[in-house]
């Protein structure tokens, strides 16, 4: 305590202050506010921080220390900026790191600058041609009824969506539940728009192309997470234009339905204009560390992605980033294979003439891999731990916890068994927290391309915020990376003490289709 008045009172008046600031604070929230309503999405990254919980680095594994995933999450701010600055140029509503745009030659700019910062050679871009690419140019949603009209400002076509006539679709609304049979069992949807609940974890009852194939002119498909996310989905297959809705926005359009009188149905009025733009281009970044021997090492990770695009993939590329700079720091001599870092052009632009990086790299198989021991695949490898209304909270959100989500993962498959004892020693050493067992093929990736012919390694998280514009940097904890980052770091160092006969094998044949 200050020992003079003036001192203490001086305490005094800053502590009224800081009383009242409290106050105002709680006021302004309204009479639900608790620190669990607080949304941590936005919240200063330096206070949720702190929050975490830090996985300790193991005795005897100094030469992991360097690995800091405080750095690595700053990578992510850096990659969102990019996103961002695209979304206020004049693309407030399908935005991202989006192949062909100029926030994928901005971040081409940043993955060579990086690259090179990071001290690797041969830094290169190698750019490609893309087909014409899907771009909404604009679109509206609405719901009217009983004199009421929601905008339902939430809804985000599908990716690929076929566009309405420029004057725009009024049709009848029909609401059909989770969309599974017995859900349209005695409901003409001929026509109309149908209106549908599903949710991530709920089996899936394919039920936007149920609703095309009875003939719906138009699809909403209302995400039943809690709040009101845009998403973007991946195409959705229908003759009729899908458009996913946030929870609340949903929620709203059901409960309008529901209150139409009898033989009176809601119409959904809707609007997309879509273009398909041709020349853009796009590229993939390489760099490399050369080792003491000709024998290679590939770290793969994706550039691309919707909104923020933190988990995905800004979260895959900071880790990589990690890796080139632990072992830029390692002597050539040392470093006993050659590692090769290839920042993919990505896959979200999906269909014929997309992913066209990760094709030129399978076509190019023979020439690149003959010497591969090992091929890591860094995509979503953090990603905040959360529920979705937990029992008894009885509130409408979704609640974080202070660690990171398990990863789906895929480590050689069964016909390397040292790879995968290799991966799953290195996940528990480092706290990189994992599924019990692993996935037979990769987790949805870049992976999957790759995995029959390159002993890979791949682990991925697709969570709630996923392809959602609630992907801030926030949803993708620094522990996580540090976490994952350095257990890739240790499975290298593991692969690097054995030959290329442990983990090369002949291409296994694709599945056949049944
Ligand atoms: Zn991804």
């Amino acid at each position: 305590m200050p020992k003079n008045p003036a001192g203490a009172a001086m305490l005094g008046a800053a502590l009224l202050i800081l009383t009242l600031h409290r106050v105002a604070a709680q006021q302004s929230q309204g009479p639900s506010a608790s620190p669990r309503n607080a949304t941590p999405a936005n919240m200063p990254l330096a206070t949720l921080q702190d929050m975490f919980v830090r996985f300790p680095l193991p005795p005897g594994q100094d030469a992991y220390a360097n690995i800091d995933g405080k750095h690595l999450q700053q990578y992510v701010v850096e990659q969102v900026a990019i996103s961002r600055r695209y979304r206020d140029a004049g693309h407030p509503k399908f935005w991202g790191r989006i192949i062909g745009t100029s926030a994928d030659a901005e971040d081409v700019e940043w993955m060579l600058a990086k690259f090179k910062a990071a001290g690797l050679s041969d830094v290169r871009s190698q750019p490609y041609d893309l087909v014409p690419q899907w771009f909404p140019q604009s679109w509206s949603v609405s719901v009217t009824g009983n004199g009421k009209t929601i905008p339902l400002e939430s809804a985000q076509p599908d990716y690929g969506a076929v566009g309405t006539p420029a004057e725009g679709l009024d049709l009848d609304a029909v609401y059909v539940g989770l969309g599974s049979e017995a859900d349209f069992a005695g409901r003409d949807v001929n026509g109309k728009a149908v209106v549908l609940f599903s949710m991530l974890g709920a089996p899936n009852e394919n039920a936007v192309r149920r609703a095309d194939a009875k003939g719906a002119a138009a699809i909403l498909d209302v995400n039943m997470l809690p709040g009101n996310a845009r998403y973007q989905a991946y195409p959705s297959g229908t003759k009729a234009p899908a458009f996913t809705v946030g929870h609340d926005d949903g929620v709203a359009a059901r409960d309008l339905i529901a209150a139409m009188p009898a033989g009176q149905p809601a119409r959904v009025t809707l609007k997309l204009s879509v273009q398909r733009v041709p020349n853009l281009k796009t590229a993939q970044i390489w760099g490399t560390l050369p080792g003491a021997t000709d024998e290679t090492i590939y770290i793969f990770a994706h550039r691309d992605g919707w909104f923020d695009a933190s988990g995905d993939n800004a979260g895959g590329v900071a880790s990589m980033l990690g890796l080139a700079e632990h072992y830029a720091r390692i002597p050539q001599a040392q470093r006993k294979r050659t590692m090769i870092f290839v920042a993919l052009d990505g896959h979200h632009n999906s269909g014929e003439g997309s992913a066209v990086g990760n094709k030129w790299l399978v076509d190019n198989r023979q020439k690149l891999f003959a010497k591969t021991a090992l091929a890591i695949n860094v995509e979503h490898p953090s990603t905040v731990q959360t529920q979705s209304r937990p029992r008894y909270y009885n509130a409408n959100e979704i609640v974080w916890g202070n660690t990171y989500m398990p990863q789906q993962w895929y480590a050689g498959g069964t016909s390397r068994p040292e790879l995968e004892q290799i991966a799953t020693a290195a996940f528990k050493l480092f706290g990189a927290t994992m599924d019990l067992y692993p996935s037979p093929t990769p987790p949805a990736s870049d992976m999957s391309s790759f995995f029959r012919f390159l002993p890979g390694i791949d682990t991925s998280e697709f969570h709630q915020y996923f392809h959602t514009d609630l992907e801030t940097p926030q949803t993708v904890p620094w522990t996580g990376l540090e976490a994952s980052t350095r257990a890739y770091a240790k499975i290298i160092d593991e692969v690097n003490k054995l030959p290329l006969s442990t983990f090369q094998r002949a291409e296994e044949p694709a599945p056949t289709a049944r």
